[in-house]
């Protein structure tokens, strides 16, 4: 274990190196498409068949060969009526015309659809086109939008909305995902009490605990709630050990200069190898890394914000290398900065800030937050504003990166 307060940077490259290592964990299982919402895919989708299956009508109409519709207006017989999910064995006939529905096959001899709202029905069961019309015309041909054993979705990939059409779209009824991590979560501190109580003078409510739940669900990863432990080695230990069950165990508070705060010799007591204890940033310096057999320990700071913000720079890219998702990035907008900001700590900053995209324009305003202790600051905060090492002032207009971690604000004065 080296005591060197490592760079963002540098902590981040240890923490990615050695999940890397440890992705062999990453299992695969299948599950039914309805379950795998959020889940991230672990195999490559191909077309089963061509896409559209069939050529395809875009539209309500009459379908035509288009050279009998070169001058409009002209009159056709309507020989048939061709509904989505049917085809016709006849073939059109000069002169004739088939009545045809959106998703319908178009039917053989025809090469183009007109739209209903530009005929009119007329007696004795003829159409009269009011347009011209060309070849290929709101006709989706068959395999325009993709050919059988075309790969349409990779590996890595978080399955939403649309990935799970396409899934449905190929008749993947069960996918095969990667497994999600298990992170246990651990608050540690005497003065720590139950949400459920009420604390007495001194003591305050677990809310690390929560927070921490939060960011492991929004990860897609599965939180293990183990409480709270208290700052003696006996319990520390227990839980601890219990915790290491898990593929990841976050712990937070006791990992300061305290003389109770314990974390890091239980860690050393059981055998986790601690890459590092310190990272030059603020909040969240006093931030523990190990790693023990195959898992992945976090010893994050105590207060409240700076365990958030820890999580978000390290906990974050491990809980994406571990589900297989094929980017570990950070999502970082760059952006306006709405008004001055000092920074003296000599380390790199992440200061609670709202991103809001106005007018095409990202614009960062930090918030009025009193520091690592302030959750009720910073609960508006959608991104992190960073302040560089080398920065002690970022001023007003400048352009400044944050990390985002909530939904993106979008104010603009045009309407849909
Ligand atoms: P520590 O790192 O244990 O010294 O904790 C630093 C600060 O964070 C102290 O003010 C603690 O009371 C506070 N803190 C530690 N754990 C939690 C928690 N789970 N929820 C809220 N505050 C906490
Ligand atoms: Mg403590």
């Amino acid at each position: 274990m080296g005591s060197a307060v490592l760079s963002v940077q540098s902590a981040r490259e240890v923490v990615l190196q050695q999940c890397r290592t440890l992705v062999a964990r990453s299992a695969v299982e299948t599950v039914p498409l309805l379950d795998s919402f959020q889940r991230v895919l672990a195999e490559s989708v191909t077309l089963d068949r061509d896409q559209p299956p069939f050529d395809r009508s875009m539209r309500d109409g009459f379908a035509v060969r288009a050279e009998d519709v070169r001058s409009a207006p002209v009159t056709l017989l309507c020989a048939a009526e061709v509904k989505a999910g049917e085809t016709t064995e006849r073939t059109l006939q000069p002169g004739e015309t088939f009545q045809i529905m959106t998703g319908a096959a178009v039917p053989q001899g025809t090469d183009s659809v007109v739209m209903v709202e530009h005929t009119e029905r007329m007696s004795g069961g003829e159409v009269r086109f009011l347009r011209t019309s060309r070849p290929g015309e709101n006709v989706a041909p068959k395999g325009s939008e993709g050919r059988a054993g075309d790969a349409v979705l990779q590996p890595g990939r978080r399955i939403s909305a649309l990935e799970a059409a396409v899934l449905a779209a190929t008749g993947r009824a069960h996918v095969r995902v990667f497994r999600r991590p298990l992170v246990a979560i651990l608050a540690t501190g005497d003065e720590l009490v139950e949400i459920e109580s009420v604390p007495r003078s001194g003591q305050i409510r677990n809310s690390n605990s929560f927070s921490l739940v939060g960011q492991v669900l929004r990860c897609g990863a599965v939180p293990l709630n183990l409480g709270i432990a208290r700052d003696n080695l006996p319990d520390l230990r227990r839980q601890v050990r219990q915790g290491l069950e898990s593929d990841v165990l976050l712990v937070s508070g006791g990992v300061s200069m305290g003389k109770y705060d314990l974390v890091e010799p239980v860690f050393e007591e059981l055998g986790v190898m601690v890459h590092f204890e310190a990272v030059s940033m603020r909040p969240g310096k006093p931030t523990v890394f190990g790693t023990w057999n195959d898992r992945c320990v976090f010893g994050l700071p105590g207060n409240p914000l700076s365990t958030f913000v820890a999580f978000e720079l390290f906990v974050r890219p491990v809980l994406r290398v571990l589900q297989g998702l094929s980017s570990a990035d950070l999502p970082i907008v760059t952006g306006r900065l709405q008004s001055d900001v000092v920074e003296r700590s000599g380390r790199s900053a992440f200061l609670p800030a709202l991103a809001v995209s106005r007018l095409g324009n990202l614009e960062i305003t930090p918030l009025n937050s009193k520091g690592s202790a302030d959750l009720f600051g910073a609960v508006e905060s959608n991104a992190l504003l960073i302040v560089p090492m080398e920065a002690a002032r970022l001023n007003c207009g400048e352009l400044a990166q944050a990390l985002l971690f909530g939904e993106l604000g979008c104010e603009m004065d045009a309407r849909l």
